[in-house]
């Protein structure tokens, strides 16, 4: 098969609809899909049924509702499609009652309290905007996913992706708002965009097999860095290694199957770091896929005797991984509104949209740290790393100076030409890529859409984006409000916007910041600017108790108080038992694997000396006295950490973790590589 023929073959898509349903379901169904339109119920049964034919060829036995409950991760739970005949066989059946909604029982997925006011039970329904597709795993066993929303018996959304979709509704809305006042043409339904870049580790699985830490945190929780390591910056964008090459053409193949457009892949900054970054899609169908990319890097290294590492942050002192969410709307006349347009009606618009950003950004900056807030991602963010938590947002030089100009308004004196009046002047032209690259900047405009570079590498994207379009919904809401309310009394068009906005960048412009974002200055600018700088997730996450956030979230009915309040309990839960669950990794490492190997050097140091009483031997017995000092420092860190874990309190957890490493780490550099119980970091750092 040519790769054409092979892009999308395990995907239920227009394609493979056309060939199983007949020509009215097939009609209507894409409309659902196109246009949002309510499914219409009568055709479910057939629309099963030719999935379930296309799936069987494929070699299925089972479907399974594939969905994204709060805990992060994809889940499902597969169904045979067969049923006994009563006559000692059996036939297969797939109805469109089990294509629309499934019932999983919801009680043992987190529900941060909504299961106190409500039934334990769960559905899941079908999302027909994400099509279908066969998940086949590394033995061929071959399943049909059907993309579905989790909710509870109230219709409470108890996963990812129904606040994404609402925030999309929302955001729609605001759209066709802002496309009919400038008189956009088009009809067609505005959506969102998303490409996201997916940063990812390789490690030998034999190698990571010995390390415990690895297998059950996703982290090193010791470990020093080699001599060699970052620092001749010569692994980004270096030559690919033939292992590493291999798999990811792997990767990208099963990814095209599956009708995910992966686009590039090279070496990241760090060590054994690596990214692939798809095309950019309708932001439900990209987020989607961001999951099922996630889970085929996964699924095809192992294939490679390769481990594929998604934590933020698996190594100390190198570069962690992130996810660039790239993120842009495309209107209804189809065209990619964050490209600035060429005429000065279309730059009014384009003004319009990107100071309503800027204006969501800024007011709820607090809210989109918390969504990309976790213990995993607080080693990136508020660390010295990639990127800040402070949210600012960076322009480059040719959009901040019409922003500026845009401020200063109508011309007034001889340096007429600087200043921008709307309707009137028209913006430079922009060449796409004019923008330097800002590496430091967590939130970046990038020549035609903003990228949003704090997500992290592990993260379901949904609740970044559910975010970024219900703040510019309300933002774009409110703008046009102001415009209606001055042209309603009278005022012209183009001075009524030129009015709004230049009051709106004066109000919000203190998050613009092209400068270096790692900058020691910078944290303090920003304190000075009253921006938000929250570094660790328990700060992060009283956003989602912000009244000014619930209230947000209610007015878009994106989330109620109580879906958004079960949020807040299920990431703290979740931080909580994610710290602990690190601290007591890193007690049974330091105990029984760390001490005992040590104590045993530091005695064989201790004989060394004892049996060189004839000699001079003062380097060795300096050496012994070290180790001896080092263990008997170990020790009593393994107690402290010990009281940490008995207190439950995560930062004396995470403090007393650092304790214990920072002398493991110190021992590492004295003890003989043969005796260290666990592989180094040089042994993780260079697959090959
Ligand atoms: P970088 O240099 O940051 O790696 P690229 O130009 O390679 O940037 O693009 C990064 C990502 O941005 C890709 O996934 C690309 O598809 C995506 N992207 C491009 N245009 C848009 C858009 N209009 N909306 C959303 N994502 C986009
Ligand atoms: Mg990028």
């Amino acid at each position: 098969m040519s790769i054409q023929e092979e892009f999308g073959s395990l995907v239920f898509n227009t394609k493979t609809m056309s060939k199983y349903l007949s020509h009215k379901t097939y009609e209507s169904l894409l409309a659902t899909m196109e246009n949002g339109t309510a499914l219409d119920a009568t055709i479910a049964d057939e629309v099963a049924s030719g999935m379930k034919t296309w799936a069987m060829e494929h070699g299925a036995t089972h479907f399974t509702h594939w969905f994204q409950p709060l805990n992060g991760t994809t889940a499902e739970k597969h169904d045979a499609f067969y049923n006994p005949d009563f006559k000692g066989g059996i036939v297969a059946s797939f109805s469109g009652k089990e294509l629309i909604q499934g019932e999983p029982d919801a009680s043992s997925f987190p529900s941060g309290g909504l299961r106190a006011t409500f039934e334990a039970r769960g559905y899941t329904a079908w999302d027909p905007t994400s099509p279908a597709f066969i998940k086949v795993n590394n033995d061929g066993v071959a399943v049909l996913c059907i993309p579905t929303m989790f909710y509870g018996y109230h219709g409470e959304a108890l996963d990812k992706k129904i606040p994404l979709l609402r925030a999309q509704v929302a955001l729609a809305k605001q759209i066709n708002r802002v496309a009919k006042l400038f008189g956009v043409p088009g009809d067609k339904r505005p959506f969102a965009t998303l490409g996201p870049e997916q940063e990812y580790f390789l490690v030998d699985a034999e190698v990571y097999r010995q390390r415990p830490d690895l297998v059950q945190t996703g982290r090193t929780l010791f470990g020093v860095r080699p001599a060699r390591h970052q620092q001749l910056e010569d692994h980004y964008f270096g030559k690919i290694k033939n292992r590493v090459l291999s798999f990811m053409a792997e990767v990208d193949k099963e990814l095209w199957k599956l009708g995910v457009p992966a686009k590039t892949r090279h070496n990241e900054v760090s060590p054994a770091q690596f990214e692939l970054a798809p095309v950019f899609e309708e932001q439900n169908l990209s987020s989607d896929h961001n999951m099922l990319t996630m889970e085929v890097l996964q699924t095809v290294a192992e294939r490679y005797g390769l481990v594929c590492l998604l934590h933020e942050k698996p190594f100390d002192g190198v570069n962690g991984s992130g996810k660039h969410n790239n993120w842009s709307i495309t209107g209804p006349d189809g065209k990619n509104w964050l490209s600035p347009g060429k005429t000065p009606h279309e730059n009014a618009q384009f003004l319009t949209v990107l100071v309503s950003i800027i204006k969501g950004v800024d007011t709820y900056a607090p809210l989109l740290r918390a969504t990309v807030a976790s213990a995993g991602n607080d080693h990136r963010l508020g660390a010295n790393e990639a990127p800040p938590a402070i949210i600012s947002i960076f322009l480059g030089e040719q959009l901040t100076d019409i922003i500026n100009q845009l401020e200063k308004g109508k011309p007034t004196s001889t340096k007429s030409g600087s200043t921008m009046e709307i309707g009137v002047s028209m913006l430079p032209p922009l060449p796409k890529d004019a923008t330097d690259r800002n590496r430091t900047s967590p939130f970046a405009f990038t020549g035609n859409k903003f990228e949003f570079r704090a997500v992290g590498s592990e993260q379901n994207c949904a609740t970044t984006n559910t975010a970024l379009n219900t703040i510019v919904a309300w933002a774009l809401d409110d703008v046009l409000n102001q415009i209606e309310a001055l042209t309603s009394k009278g005022s012209d068009f183009n001075s009524a916007v030129q009015s709004v906005l230049q009051k709106e960048i004066k109000d919000h412009k203190r998050v613009l910041f092209d400068g270096n974002g790692y900058s020691g200055d910078w944290e303090a600018e920003a304190a000075k600017r009253g921006l938000p700088n929250l570094k660790t997730t328990p700060e992060a996450i009283e956003a989602y108790r912000d009244p000014k956030v619930i209230e947000l979230y209610k007015k878009y009915s994106v989330l109620s108080e109580v879906e958004l309040e079960s949020r807040y309990v299920i990431e703290k839960e979740k931080y909580e038992t994610m710290i602990a669950l690190e601290a007591n990794c890193a007690l049974m490492m330091a105990k029984t694997m760390y001490l005992p190997e040590c104590i045993s050097y530091a005695a064989e140091l201790a004989d060394s000396c004892a049996s060189l009483t004839d000699y001079v031997h003062t380097g060795v017995s300096a050496l012994a006295k070290s180790a001896a000092e080092n263990v008997e420092k170990l020790t009593q860190e393994i107690d402290k950490l010990e009281k940490a874990i008995d207190s439950g309190d995560s930062a004396a957890e995470l403090a007393g973790m650092k304790d214990v490493r920072s002398v493991v780490d110190a021992l590492e550099r004295i003890v003989p590589d043969s005796q260290w119980p666990v592989p180094g970091y040089g042994e993780m750092f260079f697959v090959g």
